[in-house]
Order: C-alpha cells, then sequence, then structure tokens
C-alpha cells in the first residue's frame, strides 16, 4: 500500500509547478510533433505564399523546441516529452485536409484552417502554461513561454492574411472588392457630410 501511493507521487503532479511540469511536457511533444508534420504541409501546399508562411513557422517551431529546453533546464528537470493527444487529434485532420482534392485555392485554404486549429491549440496551451508559471513565480520562464505564445498568434495572423491574399487573387474578386471599396469610400462621404 504504502508502495503504491510512493510511486504516484512521484508521477503525479503534486505541487503547481509540477503540474506546470507536466503542461511542458505535452508542449514539447506537440511541437516536437510538428516539426515533423509542417514540411508534409509544405508539399501539400500550392501556393508559394502558403508553402513559405508554413517554412517560415517550421523554422520557429524548431526555435520553440529548444526554448522548452531551455525552460526545462530553468526548472531543472528533465527535458521530458509526453504524448499530446490533442496535437495527435488535430494533426490527424490536417493529414484530411491535405488529401482531399479540393481545387485551389480551396486546397489551400482547408489546410490553413487546419493549421489555424494548430496555432490556436497551442495558443491556449502556451497561455497556460505561461499564466501558471506566473503563479509559480518563475518569471523568467514565463517570459521564455509569452515568446512562444506571441510566436503562436503571429503565425495565426499570417495565415488569415494568406486566405484573404488566395480569395483576392480569384478571378472576379477584384471588380467585387472594388466595388466594395467604392461603396464604403460612399458612406465614409455620407458621414462626413452628415457630421459637417
Ligand atoms: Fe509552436
Ligand atoms: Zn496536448
Ligand atoms: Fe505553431
Amino acid at each position: 500500500m504504502a508502495q503504491k501511493t510512493q510511486s504516484r507521487s512521484q508521477k503525479e503532479p503534486q505541487s503547481l509547478e509540477g503540474v506546470l511540469y507536466k503542461e511542458l511536457q505535452d508542449i514539447y511533444d506537440a511541437e516536437k510533433q510538428l516539426v515533423k508534420a509542417l514540411p508534409k504541409m509544405v508539399k501539400a501546399a500550392s501556393s508559394e505564399e502558403l508553402q513559405e508562411a508554413l517554412e517560415e513557422h517550421l523554422r520557429v517551431t524548431e526555435g520553440q523546441v529548444e526554448r522548452l529546453e531551455q525552460v526545462f533546464e530553468r526548472l531543472g528537470r528533465p527535458a521530458k516529452a509526453n504524448t499530446c493527444e490533442g496535437m495527435k487529434g488535430l494533426i490527424a485532420e490536417g493529414k484530411e485536409a491535405m488529401e482531399q482534392k479540393a481545387s485551389e485555392p480551396f486546397g489551400d485554404i482547408a489546410i490553413i484552417a487546419a493549421a489555424q486549429k494548430v496555432e490556436h491549440y497551442e495558443i491556449a496551451s502556451y497561455g497556460t502554461a505561461r499564466a501558471l508559471a506566473e503563479m509559480t513565480d518563475d518569471a523568467d520562464v514565463a517570459d521564455l513561454l509569452q515568446q512562444s505564445l506571441d510566436e503562436e498568434k503571429e503565425a495565426d495572423e499570417k495565415l488569415t492574411e494568406v486566405t484573404q491574399n488566395l480569395l483576392s487573387d480569384l478571378p472576379g474578386q477584384e471588380e467585387e472588392m472594388e466595388e466594395e471599396e467604392e461603396e464604403s469610400e460612399m458612406n465614409t462621404m455620407r458621414t462626413r457630410r452628415r457630421a459637417s
């Protein structure tokens, strides 16, 4: 009985710092999964802009793996990965998006949709981990996690931008956008006239 309790206390977090360590092991695995998955997404992407965005995020992701190793070092704990089931599922969905033969740019947009779910998942993970680090009064670790959090947000915004660009390149789309612009200009003029 006593032995069972002991082995359990070694495995399961018994402190806030223990919970943080567990979360970090999950994120560490998630980032490593992504380092493997991103090159496949680059290959599956059709547009150069999406390929470049994903390649750039691959470089950033490799840096995030190293940053997590720095975090483990600061905590004085071994850098250990614990299978992230969430990322597994998101990557499986991404694979589905890559395998469907949609016409462009919709195939790329489907890949972006999957990639953005990954980014949002990471934003949630780093947000929680950073908050936990703050609560354990570890400002250095909180700062490192904040850096990765900012990078994930940037990646998410970049992907939205790529979708917008892909859509504006669609034939017929340019006219529509011009019409919309004209309309909003007229609205501005109307508002100004009313204001004066
Ligand atoms: Fe990441
Ligand atoms: Zn996870
Ligand atoms: Fe990411």
